[in-house]
């Protein structure tokens, strides 16, 4: 069961405020030399790219704009392998003719994105990219060209830095693995 202290849920810290920090302030800097002289339309997916979004916007140096979308999975067991994906909040305003770069929390088995590069590269932007701040390669079901990546980590269940378990966990400044007894006391 989730406690009122969330360190205390927390088992071992995977990545820590300053490790991430570091990165996506590098991440910022490849991004701002590779579209340089271009203004660049950064899409974020809610919730849990919600702080990723905010410091990698800070850390790109050219004309930005955002947009942002929630999307969520259908549940049961048929969908998931297909794949089919629900959207809740679409874009605000056209992306066409502009250079898009989709802001990622996290790449599991790749089906969400897979589904979105589909959606956005449909409405005719000049350039779609990926950037995610987290990778988990192992569990991948189809294969999705990501140009920019925070970190690659293991096959393991993250909360913090936007990423949540029961929609807590995300205002966690670092990110973290649960004990298992969050887990299991719930069910
Ligand atoms: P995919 O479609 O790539 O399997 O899953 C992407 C979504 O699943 C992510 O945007 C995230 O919401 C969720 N997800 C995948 N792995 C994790 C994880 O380790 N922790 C959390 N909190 N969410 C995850």
């Amino acid at each position: 069961m989730t406690t009122m202290d969330l360190r205390a849920d927390i088992g071992e810290i995977l990545l820590t405020e300053a490790q991430i920090q570091a990165r996506v302030a590098d991440l910022g800097v490849q991004i701002s030399a590779d579209y340089a002289g271009r203004p660049l339309t950064l899409v974020s997916v809610l919730k849990g790219s919600l702080p990723f979004m905010a410091d990698l916007m800070r850390s790109i140096t050219l004309p930005v704009r955002i947009d942002l979308m929630e999307v969520s999975s259908y549940s049961g067991a048929t969908t998931e392998s297909s794949g089919l994906v629900r959207i809740l909040k679409d874009l605000s305003s056209s992306i066409e003719g502009e250079d898009v770069l989709i802001c990622e929390d996290i790449i599991d088995t790749g089906l969400t994105l897979n589904y979105l590069v589909r959606y956005l590269g449909g409405k005719k932007p000049a350039s779609l990219r990926i950037c995610t701040l987290l990778d988990k390669p192992a569990r991948r079901l189809v294969e999705i060209p990501v140009d920019y990546t925070g970190f690659t980590i293991p096959d393991q269940f993250v909360v913090g830095y936007g990423l949540d378990y029961g929609e807590l966990y995300r205002n966690l400044r670092y990110v973290g693995v649960l004990r298992p007894e969050v887990y299991t006391e719930s069910e």
